[in-house]
């Protein structure tokens, strides 16, 4: 041994062994007159569990020579029994970070595993006593009155009485085997994969092994999975879905899970509070406390029920297991049901909505509360000849924009879990089924159900339902008392206006709801996704009650598995997605994209929707284009020439002559066909890690292709320049890189000269993207532009990506560079997604170029895109986007450098107005981090919903060139959500030295 340092311990002496050859093993001492019998049990199991399931990661103990898994060993006078394990490498739970849904499930699915190797383990010495054992709760009820907070006392007493009542009648019934007992998140370590999966790394500490049920091995875990989580029941069900993947949980044990971890929380306060009475300091027996009661004062608001559906949802079984039984009941007792409007408001042939996040008829932030929207809804009735609209139940929506509808996790909730009946306002509602007036309240706040009826009703097993009528008149509800009798078809209110009914376009929400879960007024009308069939649950289909037909109602948005498996049918495998889980995207506003389940997501990335996804303008010009002409450059119309007089009086007055084409692709392979015309030469000179686009012409002059997976090198006639990188390249400062690039250039266009012919183009983006979002470095363009023109050929600039504002100090990117191209090639932005790009020239090329051979291109400068191009230029000078990049991208640029000086990793931040690229490296040597880019970009998506990508050569760079509408507020949040992403355990651990 080389070295040995102590470990933690709650009782035992540890010491980290540390051999020579680097190998670790842990020496546990016990306690002077520890019990023999005791350790060799614990030993046994942990030999039981390694032969069982070698994979899982508990310590492996060493056998001595002669006296097996256990020895004496002699230490201040004392003989302590001691053990030599296997010393188990990992980040403590406690402290590991990120806390995700992943790492949850991952523990819960180790302890499943744990527990199902132990169910053929037994030994006498386990059947014991241990106050820890949750189901030996009654006695820590007994040393409650150490608690010295009377309030926390009776608090704590209401647990255990609880477990004394309801649980502990109930255990010996369950399932029992020899459980570890104590999986606390001081006990359980964690590691990351290569890619920065999270994963259990090991259980350590089996000194609370004891024979008891089963089920309460889970309930210790539970009991710590719910601390320092801002949502505690969705946190303990990740444990528990992974717990019943690995070893499938009973009902009467998923029942019991709460209380009883409850009662393990109450057992911990119990005995901190018992040290804290006889000792000064608390140490290792009070690590937990402060957590211990928070959660414990969070758990009080929360519904024991609502704790058992969630359970029980993790499970894969019906969440609330009464639903079943009031549904059956409604469908049972149809005939007498009553309408809930009026007779002439007719359900049979309804104008049903689709209001899921994809449709038209669908409202987001900007409609809601205007009379627009409203309008638009009761035309759609009138038009379908209708008289009542109707809004699905069940419907992922991206209206609900309230700070209300986000649940404790952030995660939006957005699924309807009503149906909603439109109908003017003043319309009666009435009573399909009879009861009482279970509660009464104006939920006033905005986007809320406004004035709200919800009554109880009795089903003929004597069970309590419920329905709840949203969005009434203020009148309504003062003409009700709660417990007030209400016969079918009575009169419980009316529609509420707009002003009154949380700002709605007036209509009924109708909920079905099996269990109030302790609330009253109010309840639940929309659910988080990733918890849909748990409310589902809760809050069944209320068509039961209404019977619109089925044909009605249209089919909801095909799931993101269903688009996944048609796409991998009808294309081919390198048509990419972005993220190791991809999304379904199906709606774009401004700077937001949304998924189908109306998640919202910053988008830091998409430059093609330049001016915002979807802005009205555009969005406007096309549709009212589109309904009067599109046609080709055959004909006379007035927008392709109008555009060109605008696109040009953007660029310096020699770039006066405008081709139209279709994409960026399309557009720098007429620049290259011009380049060539216009010389006579064949050879192009680019830059290195350059793309230009996907033609065959363009692969390969696209290092970023030709050079890559799957590419065949350069062809002889394309010429690659270093790429001018200041911070990976060989030269670190910018007049260095220039003259280097010069020279450079200087013996490529000899070589080239040699074949008697003159070089075609020298083809070059304003700032590099593919290449690592690169600024190029003061007087390189103006240097090599000369080389280029000297050797007879034409300079490109492709300005697809950093064109049009970005840069925020100029509006082209060659501006920066105080140059003036022969050629400018730009797409993606200029037509905010819609298929248009441009390549602009001087007469003297476009004159070459016109050689006799017609020059016609289908769809290049239809009428359309040429609409969608004008607008773009509008909204760009109306709402001052160039000069907002500027503003915006500096504060950026400054807030991200704030993150490269604490964070390693960092290795540079470059970049100009919104075109901005952050490099991951590691140590001096700055060995590129993909594996973290990669890393920190899919953690920015998942849990901060938060779009970038990466890119450069070692895709290392994290890139950021957002639609221009990107605001200061969104600065922020990228800053602390990056800084976040950075200190976890992953990144830290790949850099730290
Ligand atoms: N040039 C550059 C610099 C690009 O980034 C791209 C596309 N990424 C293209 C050209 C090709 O454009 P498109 O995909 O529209 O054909």
């Amino acid at each position: 041994v080389r070295q040995s340092d102590r470990l933690p311990g709650y009782a035992d002496t540890n010491l980290l062994l540390t051999c020579a050859d680097g190998r670790r093993y842990v020496l546990k001492m016990s306690p002077p007159g520890a019990d023999a019998a005791l350790l060799e049990a614990q030993a046994a199991m942990l030999d039981h569990v390694a032969a069982q399931r070698p994979h899982l990661p508990v310590p492996r103990l060493l056998h001595s020579h002669e006296k097996g898994l256990i020895a004496s060993l002699i230490t201040d006078d004392t003989e302590r029994l001691a053990r030599v394990m296997q010393y188990l490498d990992g980040c403590l739970y406690a402290d590991f970070r990120p806390q995700t849904p992943h790492i949850r499930r991952s523990l819960g699915r180790f302890l499943g595993e744990l527990d199902a190797s132990l169910i053929d383990f037994d030994t006498p010495t386990l059947h014991r006593y241990l106050e820890w054992d949750p189901a030996q709760a009654a006695d820590a009820a007994k040393a409650t009155h150490h608690i010295t907070d009377d309030e926390q006392r009776r608090q704590i007493d209401r647990i255990f009485d609880n477990f004394t009542r309801e649980v502990q009648p109930q255990l010996g019934d369950l399932r029992h085997s020899i459980i570890h007992c104590d999986a606390n998140d001081y006990n359980i370590l964690v590691a990351t994969d290569e890619h920065g999966t999270p994963l259990i790394a090991g259980l350590i500490d089996f000194g609370d092994a004891v024979y008891s049920a089963t089920i309460a091995n889970l309930a210790v875990a539970v009991a710590y999975g719910l601390m320092n989580t801002p949502d505690p029941l969705s946190a303990a069900a990740d444990i528990i879905a992974g717990y019943h993947e690995a070893y499938p949980l009973e009902p009467a044990e998923i029942d019991l899970l709460y209380p009883l971890a409850r009662t393990r929380l109450a057992m911990s306060a119990t005995f901190s509070g018992r040290w804290r009475a006889t000792h000064a300091d608390g140490g290792y027996h009070t690590i937990s406390e402060t957590a211990v009661w928070k959660l414990m004062d969070t758990l009080q608001s929360v519904s024991p029920d609502l704790a058992r559906y969630t359970f029980r949802d993790a499970c894969g079984l019906e969440a609330c297991p009464k639903s079943a039984s009031v549904t059956s009941y409604l469908d049972r007792i149809t005939e007498t049901i009553g309408p809930v409007l009026p007779d002439d408001l007719n359900l049979q042939d309804a104008a049903v909505f689709d209001l899921s996040v994809s449709s038209a008829d669908a409202a987001t932030a900007a409609d809601i509360g205007t009379k627009k929207w409203t309008d638009s809804l009761f035309r759609k009735i009138s038009d379908a000849g209708a008289t009542v609209g109707i809004g699905r139940y069940d419907e992922p929506r991206a209206c609900y924009v309230a700070d209300q509808f986000v649940n404790d996790s952030g995660e939006p909730r957005t699924v309807h879990l009503g149906i909603d009946l439109f109908a003017p306002a003043g319309t009666r509602v009435l009573a399909p089924v009879k009861g009482v007036v279970h509660s009464l309240a104006d939920n006033d706040l905005p986007l809320d159900y406004g004035p709200t009826v919800i009554l109880e009703h009795i089903a003929d097993n004597g069970k309590a339902f419920y329905t709840l009528y949203g969005h009434l008149s203020r009148t309504s509800i003062s003409k009700l008392e709660p417990g007030h009798e209400i016969a079918t078809g009575e009169t419980i209110g009316a529609l509420g206006e707009t002003a009154e009914n949380g700002g709605w376009p007036p209509h009924l929400h109708l909920q079905l709801i099996v269990d109030m879960l302790g609330m009253s007024g109010n309840f639940p009308g929309v659910a988080a996704p990733s918890r849909r069939s748990l409310w589902t649950s809760i809050s069944p289909d209320p068509n039961v009650l209404l019977k619109v037909p089925q044909v009605l109602i249209p089919d909801p948005t095909p799931s993101a598995k269903e688009v996944r498996d048609l796409r991998k049918k009808h294309f081919a495998h390198n048509l990419s997605l972005s993220y190791a889980e991809p999304l379904h995207i199906v709606r774009g506003v401004g700077r937001h994209l949304f998924d189908a389940n109306g998640r919202s997501y910053l988008d830091c990335v998409n430059n093609v929707a330049h001016v915002g996804h979807c802005h009205p303008r555009v969005v406007a010009a096309i549709a009212e284009q589109a309904a009067v002409l599109n046609t080709n450059t055959r004909y006379l119309y007035d927008n392709l020439v109008r555009y060109a007089e605008r696109l040009t009086a953007t660029l310096p007055e020699s770039l006066s002559v405008c081709f139209f084409v279709n994409s960026g692709s399309e557009a720098n392979d007429l620049a290259l066909r011009m380049a060539r015309a216009h010389t006579g030469g064949s050879d192009v000179v680019v830059v290195g890690g350059a793309y230009h686009g996907h033609l065959s012409s363009l692969i390969d002059i696209s290092p970023y292709k030709a050079e890559g997976p799957g590419g065949t090198g350069l062809p002889p006639h394309v010429h690659a320049l270093s790429v001018p990188d200041r911070y990976r390249g060989r030269l670190a400062d910018a007049g260095d890189i220039v003259t280097s690039a010069s020279e450079e250039l200087g013996n490529t266009l000899t070589d080239v000269l040699k074949t008697g012919k003159p070089l075609a183009a020298f083809i070059c983006e304003s700032a590099l993207s593919c290449a690592g979002q690169i600024i190029l470095p003061p007087g390189y363009l103006t240097s090599l532009y000369g080389h280029v023109r000297e050797a007879g050929g034409v300079c490109i600039a492709d300005e697809v990506q950093v064109g049009l504002g970005r840069m925020g100090t100029h509006f082209w990117g060659f501006q920066k560079q105080d140059v003036v191209p022969d050629i400018v090639t730009m797409g993606k932005p200029i037509g905010n997604g819609h298929p248009l790009a441009a390549v602009v020239t001087t007469r003297e090329i476009a004159d070459s170029f016109a050689n006799g051979m017609e020059y016609f291109n289908t769809f290049g400068g239809n009428p359309v895109s040429c609409a969608a191009g004008l607008a773009v230029l509008d909204v760009l000078e109306e709402e001052g986007l160039q000069s907002r990049a500027q503003d915006v991208g500096s504060i950026l640029i400054d807030r991200l450098r704030d993150l490269q000086r604490e964070h390693r990793v960092v290795g540079d931040v470059r970049g100009a107005g919104l075109f901005i690229g952050i490099e991951l490296s590691r140590g001096a040597s700055k060995e590129p981090a993909g594996d973290l880019a990669a890393y920190v970009v899919n953690r920015l998506k998942n849990d901060h919903r938060m779009l970038l990508s990466t890119d450069g050569p070692n895709h290392n760079v994290i890139k950021f060139k957002p639609p221009m509408v990107f605001a200061e507020e969104d600065v922020e949040g990228v800053a602390r959500a990056l800084g976040d992403v950075l200190e976890d355990h992953y990144i830290r651990a790949a850099t730290d030295p």
